[in-house]
């Protein structure tokens, strides 16, 4: 395991949890959302939560979250399921809205934690990366051009990491847009998926 300043998980959680590093940047105030236990095999990595997911503390609460279990063939309880499914976004607390929708995740809140928690997921075998900010943490100069270049390019990626575009309704044009997306990366992440959380 990577050296970490915290001696268990646990421990760790607590100290995120009680995170108020940018709290005068955030309009709703801090409320971290993500979950994690060290036997998780599969990490989801999104962005920032919306106001829906704040007022719940559950993570992919939402639309999202209903088109993101779809995509990975998942149903809500192993979704749901911590020990099996990490779920860490880029960005933790809700970061309040701008002209063009949400804002992006809040930059202190990666730089602070995600080291420390990835250091207690050893067992992580697929990362699933939703939207931009995730890829542009996980995969740097390894990304493409663009979101769809790089989601288009994830056989580059695979079988450790999938880019995925976010899953939001916003993105129905993109869908219909890049049926490849449906017919050749969705049954493939499946087959991955079930090959690692079934029973
Ligand atoms: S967004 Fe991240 S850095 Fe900011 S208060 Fe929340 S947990 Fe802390």
């Amino acid at each position: 395991m990577a050296a970490t300043a915290y001696r268990s998980l646990e421990s760790l959680l607590a100290a995120v949890r009680a995170c108020r590093a940018c709290e005068a940047q955030l309009p709703l105030g801090p409320r971290p959302v993500l979950r994690a236990a060290q036997t998780a095999r599969i990490l989801i990595v999104g962005q920032a939560p919306g106001a829906r997911v704040h007022a719940s503390g559950i993570p992919w609460d939402d639309a999202s979250g209903a088109r993101l279990r779809d995509w990975l063939g998942m149903d809500e309880e192993a979704f749901r399921d911590e020990s099996r499914v990490a779920i860490i976004p880029t960005g933790f607390c809700y970061p309040g809205r701008g002209k063009s929708g949400d804002l992006p995740p809040r930059p202190e809140c990666a730089r602070l934690w995600m080291g420390e928690l990835l250091a207690w997921l050893p067992h992580i075998e697929l990362t699933l990366l939703v939207g931009q900010h995730a890829q542009r943490r996980f995969l740097g100069d390894r990304r493409k051009a663009t979101l769809s270049h790089t989601v288009r390019a994830w056989r580059d990626y695979a079988p450790a990491h999938f880019p995925l575009p976010h899953p939001s309704p916003r993105n129905n044009p993109w869908l219909a847009a890049n049926p490849w997306f449906r017919q050749r990366l969705l049954p493939a992440l499946q087959t991955r998926v079930r090959e690692i959380v079934a029973p």
